[in-house]
């Protein structure tokens, strides 16, 4: 009889990483298990050719309050672990955005009237719209996709191309035609519109392992809890005085049981329970979008103009140099997220195409020492339009959802997985 809380969590991702976070700040002690290795799920730190990456490069925002939140109460600083970078949008000799230091959101008007690369009549429309969808407490009755509401609102082809299209799919890896307008606004709303530092973008300098997953282990431990790697869960079982978890340790009886895995890995765990059939229904019809982040190893004396910049019409969509971030000299990683042509490549061709492409931009003409394509075809979950999302909240009383994936406000991140981890959290302690 389980008289007690003493929930498990399976998987040791974002998501279930901050729900046994939250859980063990109220006292109460967690189970955690892991099937990798390692901890992070798909922000994990990957150690290649002795350089320390992560599985894809990843960024925050500075309205990532939970994420953020969660770092410190682990221990982290986080002006110490991230480089933090103002508002700045640079597309290489094409676009060129930057918020001045004003509060939000004069900072944005401001950074959008005196963009370059956009003539002054896109830039007056660009700052138009942001006045019109504050004035609409950035809601639109019926979602759209973003391409529709960019030509609602007469943001023209040149416009669309430097500032909104690369924004949505930072921001949501959907591709403006196929991407939710509500979800992006979602997203606009927070960062763009309440204070200055929530445009902030926030490099990190660790690794995402090191970063949170690590240091929450090492609190989940010291607040009574356990975490197991290598030791995935097989089996869940409602029973009535709990929920049985099968794993390779045993069969053993929770309070309650979060299920933070990725969505595939979620429905397989479920399916057999009939109750759950609605909430597999939707994790099913779930459509994913791939990230490919292309790493090359040049010589130390290598660098770009900036820690971080886009490329217009080009493969490579962002470039990270992980020397001016995080001590990598030499180090570059170009990021291609959502679907494409890139899709069609071998690895090595687009390795190669991403070399090409750099040199073509800043005249890096040294070979690459290495370089290491990291496919992510499954990254996250396609955002579009009217997407309904399973609830944390199931059809089994004591077994939650947690996950990038599940019902909320936010599109596949970070924040939106550890958000709901502490939703699920909360449901227990409270
Ligand atoms: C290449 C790439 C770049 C990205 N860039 C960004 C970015 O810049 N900013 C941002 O905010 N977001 C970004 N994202 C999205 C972000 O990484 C995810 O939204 C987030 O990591 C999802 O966390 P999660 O905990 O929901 O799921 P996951 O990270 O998938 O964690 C699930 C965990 O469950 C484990 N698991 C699975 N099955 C079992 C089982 N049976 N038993 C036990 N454990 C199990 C897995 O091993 C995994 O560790 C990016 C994603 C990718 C792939």
């Amino acid at each position: 009889m389980v008289q007690k809380l003493n929930p498990a969590i399976i998987g040791g991702g974002y998501a279930g990483m901050a729900a046994a976070t939250e859980l063990a700040s109220h006292g109460i002690p967690v189970t955690m298990y892991e099937s990798a290795k390692q901890l992070g799920g798909r922000a994990r730190g990957v150690l290649l050719n002795d350089t320390q990456l992560d599985n894809g490069q990843h960024l925050l925002l500075g309205c990532y309050r939970e994420t953020l939140r969660l770092i410190e109460l682990v221990g982290g600083n986080i002006e110490q672990d991230f480089l933090r970078l103002p508002l700045q949008l640079n597309l290489h000799q094409q676009f060129s955005l930057k918020a001045p230091h004003l509060p939000a959101p004069l900072h944005l008007l401001i950074a959008l009237l005196t963009t370059q690369g956009l003539t002054w009549g896109e830039r007056m429309k660009a700052a138009r719209f942001m006045l019109k969808l504050r004035g609409m407490k950035f809601r639109i009755e019926h979602d759209i996709n973003v391409a529709a509401l960019l030509a609602q609102y007469q943001q023209d082809a040149n416009l669309s191309l430097k500032l909104w299209e690369p924004l949505c799919i930072a921001a949501l890896n959907t591709p403006i035609h196929k991407a939710s307008a509500q979800v992006l606004l979602n997203v606009l709303r927070d960062a763009l519109n309440r204070t200055r530092a929530d445009s902030d973008m926030l490099l990190p300098r660790l690794d995402f392992t090191a970063l949170f997953p690590q240091r929450a282990a090492a609190y989940i431990e010291q607040h009574g809890g356990k975490v197991f790697t290598s030791c995935g869960a097989e089996a869940i079982v409602a029973k009535n005085d709990g929920i049985e978890l099968v794993t390779a340790n045993g069969a053993h009886t929770f309070s309650h049981v979060i299920c933070a895995t990725s969505p595939a890995a979620a429905a397989k765990l479920l399916r057999p329970i009939a109750a759950l059939a609605n909430s597999v229904a939707l994790i099913d019809s779930l459509q994913h979008q791939p990230i490919y982040t292309v790493y090359l190893q040049y010589p130390p004396s290598v660098r770009l103009p900036y820690p971080m910049l886009g490329l217009h019409q080009r493969l490579s969509q962002w470039l990270f140099d992980k020397g001016q971030i995080a001590t990598q000299p030499g180090l570059l990683a170009a990021v291609i997220s959502a679907e494409g042509i890139h899709q069609e490549l071998g690895q090595e061709e687009l390795a190669r195409k991403v070399m090409v492409e750099l040199r073509e931009e800043f005249g890096i003409t040294e070979a690459a020492q290495w370089h290491k394509v990291i496919a992510e075809k499954r990254a996250t979950f396609c955002c579009s339009p009217n997407l309904q999302r399973p609830s944390q909240q199931t059809a089994v009383p004591r077994l939650l959802l947690a996950g990038d994936y599940t019902a909320g406000e936010y599109p596949a991140t970070l924040e939106g997985a550890v958000i709901s981890g502490v939703k699920c959290a909360e449901l227990i302690a409270h």
